[in-house]
């Protein structure tokens, strides 16, 4: 099969294998170029595996710490008509270089939020690993259903409050424009909490915690995203905000309640980058390709594996962290910080549909969007034959 993308508005519907492979290999070559952690974790458990932050945090515990995988993930694999996801050949592809590698790796698909999946996942860590000393919590996704009652929640993007009038860029139109959306309900509030919120998180730590899978001195994160002034109003302080607010509360609730074992839970506030997750936000696109272009030109400019490897260094296993006033780690200084920021809102101000290409780095959005399904990547053949049936 000859595979070129097939985008839908904000996702592409298809992805390219041997492209997969190489983005894995890419930021396998990454981490292998930076200092080992020598105290880094030795058996991890990563939920939400496959594709952006997570699948960065299992290259980096395997490659930079020499740490045993078990990932868990939500991905679909090939069948006669249909390429399998990203997620899916990312997870083969870092399978076959783990296996070459003499490292440890094992995947389980399935919804993560459904406890048959966390009993599957703990009968693997008591069969192959015992116990694990960092839980890795990375899951981005839309919906959740609740285990106890069987609800589906949805998540909403929308402000709260008040409707807020932006730009956006639509990726699909090419255009720059203004969008109205109108504050979320009560409900839709509630709902996205129960979606992108600590519980699930706290769900986890308990079942594993329970399990006795869990070692001594363990550490837990789980990400988000906090931003500034121009993403506030749809993200810090709107909806999705709310949920990852009651992150915050899961992760003091699990240090104070999991002494016993002296488990240490942070939230580490990680940067805007182009992922499966953040292309679906309305202004993220427009606002990404900004920061962008602001930070290649300060060389300040990282992508999920040179984010992760830095949490690691600086944050989960360093004797001197930084963290702010809510005890959650830092690592998007870089793009937060006032000096960057002001530059970005400049540009903010001056954008327009005619000097949108020149004044930000789309080409670099773009090709980053393209490079999360295997496609746009140097070296990589895609008018070769090539076989989707990839399997782990
Ligand atoms: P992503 O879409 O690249 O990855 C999501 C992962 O979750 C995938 O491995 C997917 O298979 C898995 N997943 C989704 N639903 C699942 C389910 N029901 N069961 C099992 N696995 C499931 O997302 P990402 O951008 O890497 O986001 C990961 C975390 O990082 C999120 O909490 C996000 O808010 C946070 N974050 C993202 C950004 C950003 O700009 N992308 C910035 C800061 C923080």
């Amino acid at each position: 099969m000859v595979i070129h993308p097939k985008i839908r508005g904000f996702i592409c519907t298809n992805a390219h294998p041997v492209g997969c492979a190489e983005n894995v290999r890419q930021q396998i070559q990454y981490i292998k170029k930076q200092t080992p952690i020598s105290d880094g974790p030795k058996r991890v458990l990563i939920i939400g595996c496959s594709t952006g932050y997570g699948l960065a945090s299992r290259i980096t515990s395997a490659y930079a710490s020499g740490a045993k995988t078990l990932g868990v993930c939500f991905e679909k694999e090939p069948t006669e008509r249909k390429t399998g996801t990203a997620g899916w050949y990312n997870t083969a592809a870092f399978h076959e270089f783990a296996k070459a590698d003499g490292l440890y790796y094992h995947t389980i698909n399935g919804d993560a939020f459904s406890d048959e999946i966390k009993a599957q996942t703990i009968a693997q860590i008591k069969e192959d690993l015992g116990q694990v000393d960092l839980v890795v919590y990375s899951l981005a996704s839309p919906k959740r259903k609740d285990p106890e009652s069987g609800e589906v929640y949805s998540s909403t993007l929308k402000p709260i409050g008040e409707s807020y009038t932006t730009k956006t860029y639509d990726t699909d139109k090419d255009k720059v424009h203004d969008i109205s959306l109108e504050p979320a309900t009560e409900d839709e509030i509630a709902q996205t909490i129960k979606v992108m919120g600590g519980q699930d998180w706290e769900r986890w730590i308990a079942q594993l915690h329970e399990a006795g899978v869990l070692a001594p001195d363990c550490q837990t994160t789980a990400y988000t995203y906090i931003g500034k002034k121009l993403t506030w109003p749809i993200y810090g302080h709107a909806t999705i905000g709310r949920a990852k607010e009651d992150l915050d509360r899961a992760a003091a609730s699990l240090r104070s309640t999991y002494k016993d074992i002296n488990l240490s839970a942070w939230v580490s506030s990680l940067k805007a980058l182009v992922t499966q997750a953040s292309s679906a936000i309305p202004v993220m696109p427009l606002y990404i390709s900004l920061i962008y272009g602001v930070m290649k030109e300060e060389g300040t400019h990282e992508g999920c594996i040179e984010q992760i490897y830095r949490l690691f260094t600086e944050g989960l296993y360093t004797e001197t962290p930084t963290l702010d006033d809510n005890s959650r780690l830092r690592m998007d200084g870089l793009e937060t910080n006032e000096a960057t920021q002001a530059k970005i809102e400049a540009l903010w101000d001056q954008i327009t549909q005619e000097n949108f290409h020149e004044l930000a780095d789309y080409e670099g959005y773009h090709a980053e969007f393209l490079r999360l399904f295997g496609f746009a990547i140097q070296g990589v053949d895609y008018d070769a034959d090539v076989d989707p049936q990839v399997n782990w």
